[in-house]
């Protein structure tokens, strides 16, 4: 890849390489073991460290502070900042989405009192969306209203899988619509202080025994100001989608990261472990995992930088691009973790190396931002509704121009007819 990155990109990543090593790596380990509080302590210094050398929120566009580079082009430094299951919030990456959607849709008083301490890192966010008791995967299912008095909302439901430990503030999906408006335009997004009275923790939500910091909460009368309303009454449906597929992409670039991290490690162990005739590396099974993750990672990969560049030019394809490497991203991340545990035995479950977490994390994906099964559906259903590829014209018609050593037909193998089946590839 790095015959095809910019120079400034190259330095970037580089740099961000060279930090994370130097100061995120040896407190990787007393980060996998505190607790959320702890954490976010030991994240804020290395945060101001980052800030210190330059790093800090290098993702954002320059009106924001940041490099305003192409997410073609960010999408290398993303794999690397990643590659760290703090680095994103380290360098600034964690709260881009909630900035770039303050950015996009918040009136003057929301940018004045959440948009500007969000730039700085002074302040987390949080969003909630999914609900206990309703499918998280279908949007218009969700419960929680808010309706106005005067000049507030007042919100009452239930949120869960919310990473709202440590948050400052939380963006709720909610219905706002009367009964009998339009599904797409009866919710709307509302930002809500972690303290505001009537917002409670119900209990921690510990995924495959890591309290990362997600919980259930209940939302009752919930009292907020008329101007805590991000963009347009209604607009939550479609500020929702927008969130999800820039999300989508970028958790999924670090997700690249990770699996990377997982194989250079199970290659280590391979060079140099030996069993009493040879090295571990040179048994036939022990290859098959270096060559299926090798392959499977360098495909992700592709995939999910074709997908930035749609996305960096407002290509109508982007939607199926990132759906298709969303799936292939996250199954990639749990076959290589999965295949690096193998090779470090019961070393690689406990946690004496990052692996444990990374598969954890892996696992995770296949669920968060869109089950598997929804993307497939999903990209299936936009392939299947293209056009009909034009039929082959009769072997008959397919003439070339006689010359001296030609052929009076063309050739009829395989890849030579376009209109075939390469068109109709996901990523196109
Ligand atoms: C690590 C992690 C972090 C998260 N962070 C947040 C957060 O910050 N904020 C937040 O609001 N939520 C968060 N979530 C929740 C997440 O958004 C939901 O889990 C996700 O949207 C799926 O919803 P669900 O869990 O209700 O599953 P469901 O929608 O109930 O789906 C369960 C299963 O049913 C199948 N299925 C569902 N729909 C279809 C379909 N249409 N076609 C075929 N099969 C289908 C799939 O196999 C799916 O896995 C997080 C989840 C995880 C795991």
């Amino acid at each position: 890849m790095d015959a095809i990155i910019s120079d400034e990109i190259r330095t970037l990543r580089d740099e961000v390489r060279g930090f994370l090593d130097e100061h995120l790596r040896p407190v990787e380990p007393a980060l996998r073991t505190a607790g959320p509080d702890e954490r976010r302590k030991l994240v804020a210094e290395l945060r101001e460290l980052a800030a210190e050398h330059g790093l800090w929120g290098a993702a954002r566009p320059v009106e924001l502070g940041g490099r305003g580079l192409p997410w073609a082009g960010w999408a290398h430094v993303a794999e690397v900042e990643g590659s760290y299951l703090e680095g994103p919030a380290v360098l600034g990456s964690a709260s881009l989405l909630d900035l770039t959607m303050l950015h996009r849709h918040a009136g003057p008083w929301l940018r004045e009192r959440y948009l500007q301490p969000l730039l700085t890192g002074e302040i987390t966010p949080c969003y909630g969306m999914t609900e206990p008791g309703v499918s998280g995967s279908d949007l218009l299912q969700m419960r929680t209203h808010a309706r106005r008095q005067g000049d507030e909302w007042v919100i009452n439901g239930r949120k869960w899988f919310c990473k709202v430990r440590g948050a400052d503030f939380m963006t709720v999906f909610c219905r706002t619509g009367p009964a009998g408006a339009s599904n797409r335009t009866a919710f709307s997004m509302i930002l809500v202080p972690t303290d505001a009275p009537g917002f409670e923790i119900v209990r921690d939500l510990p995924l495959l025994g890591d309290t990362g910091g997600h919980a259930e909460i209940r939302l009752h009368d919930v009292r907020v100001p008329a101007n805590h309303l991000l963009g347009p009454e209604g607009g939550g449906f479609g500020m929702a989608m927008e969130r999800l597929s820039l999300g989508r992409l970028l958790r999924a670039l670090t997700w690249v990261g990770q699996a990377q991290r997982a194989y250079d490690l199970m290659c280590a162990r391979l060079r140099s472990r030996r069993t009493s005739t040879d090295l571990l590396g040179d048994k036939q099974l022990m290859q098959l995992h270096v060559f299926d993750s090798y392959t499977e990672i360098a495909s992700a990969r592709l995939m999910l930088h074709h997908a930035a560049a749609l996305l960096d030019a407002d290509d109508p394809q982007v939607a199926t691009a990132v759906s298709a490497a969303k799936v292939v991203a996250s199954r990639m991340f749990q076959h290589v973790t999965d295949r690096a545990i193998q090779v470090y035995g019961a070393e690689g479950l406990s946690d004496d190396t990052p692996l444990s977490g990374l598969f954890r994390e892996a696992r995770t994906t296949r669920i968060y931002d869109g089950p598997d099964e929804v993307h497939i559906q999903a990209v299936a259903r936009r392939l299947l509704a293209r056009p009909e590829p034009a039929p082959p014209r009769p072997r008959a018609d397919r003439t070339v121009p006689a010359g001296p050593d030609t052929d009076r037909t063309a050739p009829s193998g395989p890849g030579t007819d376009r209109t075939g089946p390469e068109q109709s590839a996901p990523v196109s």
